[in-house]
């Protein structure tokens, strides 16, 4: 099935348990904080169910992600599925639903994985994945724990009580983002835990109106918005993190996909294509993304009236040279695709690209935030408070006066400017910058993951070939 935006809101009117500035929030399609990210997730879904994109996004009735890859085309598809709804929130909704929908597949691709010795999750990886994308479901996932570290074990989620049914768990996740919005949370560990811990080693996925589980939002970005043209980004496309609490939430033995195994809970993210999936997702919208801000820099460059001196030029030539290395590791990702090993046929994005995006996509964001915001000047703070002053009947023509620019209208030039503020300076766009350096885990993580991908034989034979074509008394040249 392929859901209306409509019957995704429906369903998100389910009592769930999200807490806001001392609040329990009755229904998060209605309340300020949320409602308009709520709608335009709901586009999302209804572009799947318009024939202009169908085609694109959808395959055999599934969204385009649920399908696990065959082949490079497959992937290709499925990166073209990923453009179209990272372009709907020009880059700045991450973990949309097509996000843990390609970490299904990726379990899906090697459910055998699942298969140990404490407990037999294998059926139940397929049964999810299934579950998932028949009914088109979106589902956040939480994997990160309160506070890395020794000492903190008491608040890491765990299974106090076994049923014949299931299993009872408390605990603490952090940084759901998405979660309010979910049908489903999945709740693992992505961070090696310790050989011994395996009352924390246990990954499940429960619907987001579970009894017992609780969501406790940070501040909302969209609640401080003044109006869409204040806060154009802000005011839609604030998805939300919150800390998942889990006070004896039941979780049936179905839903569980690994328990009491240190070894599978880590080797669910790392050895399925459940991680290179992600960043096949994450990797487009990056793209998206610099492309998007490249073009507001260009706009506002043309506002200003700079856009042909020599200076400007090369910093928009540096921006488009960004925007070129996020598209090439998409491409080059997919070119370099492996056969998932033991996949039956499964094949995934290459390794060593895409651990390399994360260091690269890291590094090269808070750059081209800089860049661009280099391109702004001053003229982001001479700014109406709000667009109300510009429909003052008094002030309004003052402000038409002295704010435009020579061909640009003051409205178009305040709206402009609003935009590429709440894009690159707002608290909005801060957590922008933490979220592309952090989503995927830290830099010791993924940097650990380069050194293990591979690459280093080459190098190291490359090197090793030079200090053996010469020796000792050889002279010049030998
Ligand atoms: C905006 C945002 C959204 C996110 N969304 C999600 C989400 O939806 N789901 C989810 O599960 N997680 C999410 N995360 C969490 C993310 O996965 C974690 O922030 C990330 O894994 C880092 O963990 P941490 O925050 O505990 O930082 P820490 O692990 O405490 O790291 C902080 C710093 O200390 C360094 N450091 C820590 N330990 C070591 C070490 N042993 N050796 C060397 N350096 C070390 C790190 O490299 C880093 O620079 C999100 C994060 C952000 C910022």
């Amino acid at each position: 099935m392929i859901r209306s935006g409509r019957h995704y809101l429906d369903a998100l009117r389910d009592g769930r348990e999200v807490w806001l500035d001392g609040e329990r929030v009755k229904d998060v399609t209605s309340h300020p904080a949320f409602r308009n990210t709520a709608a335009s997730i709901a586009g999302l879904y209804d572009l799947a169910r318009d024939s202009a994109h169908s085609s694109v996004l959808t395959s055999d009735g599934v969204h385009r992600a649920y399908v696990v890859p065959r082949t490079q085309a497959d992937l290709v598809a499925r990166r073209a599925a990923y453009k179209v709804w990272a372009e709907a929130s020009y880059g700045f909704l991450g973990r949309t639903p097509d996000y843990m929908a390609s970490g299904a597949a990726g379990f899906a691709a090697l459910p055998g994985l699942f298969t140990t010795d404490s407990f037999d999750g294998a059926d139940n990886v397929l049964a999810y994945h299934r579950r998932l994308a028949e009914n088109d479901l979106y589902c956040a996932f939480t994997i990160t724990n309160p506070r890395s570290g020794t000492g903190s074990e008491d608040l890491l989620v765990k299974a106090v009580a076994e049923r014949d049914d299931g299993i009872v768990v408390s605990g603490a996740k952090t940084i759901g983002s998405g979660a309010v919005f979910s049908d489903e949370v999945i709740v693992g560990t992505i961070e090696p835990l310790a050989p011994d811990a395996v009352d924390q080693a246990l990954c499940f996925s429960v619907r987001t109106d579970t009894p017992g589980l609780k969501l406790v939002s940070r501040t909302s970005y969209e609640a401080q918005a003044r109006s869409t043209f204040d806060n154009p980004l802000s005011s839609r496309f604030d998805e939300n993190d919150a800390l998942l609490v889990c006070e004896d939430v039941f979780v049936p033995w179905e839903r569980v996909l690994t328990y009491r195994n240190v070894a599978a809970t880590a080797a669910m993210w790392w050895q399925t294509p459940a991680y290179l999936n992600f960043v096949h997702q994450a990797a487009t919208r990056f793209w998206t993304k610099l492309e998007f801000l490249t073009g507001l820099a260009i706009l506002v460059t043309r506002s200003n009236g700079t856009h042909e001196l020599p200076a400007v030029t090369q910093a928009v030539g540096r921006l488009l040279g960004m925007v070129a290395q996020a598209k090439a590791f998409v491409l080059a990702a997919e070119a370099d695709h492996e056969p998932v090993n033991g996949g039956a046929g499964g094949v995934m994005p290459g390794r060593e690209i895409s651990y390399a995006q994360r260091i690269m996509a890291g590094e090269l964001y808070p750059r081209a935030v800089q860049e661009a915001k280099g391109l702004l000047g001053g003229s982001v703070f001479q700014l109406p408070a709000s667009g109300d002053d510009l429909l003052h009947p008094e002030l309004g023509p003052v402000v038409e006066r002295y704010l435009r620019a020579p061909g640009t209208p003051a409205k178009d030039r305040v709206k402009l400017l609003k935009l590429a503020w709440d894009a690159l300076g707002s608290e909005f766009a801060a957590r922008h910058e933490q979220y592309e350096r952090f989503y995927h885990g830290a830099p010791h993580v993924y940097l650990t993951m380069q050194t293990w991908a591979g690459g280093a034989e080459n190098s190291e034979r490359l090197a090793q070939a030079c200090l053996d074509g010469y020796d000792l008394g050889g002279g010049v040249g030998t």
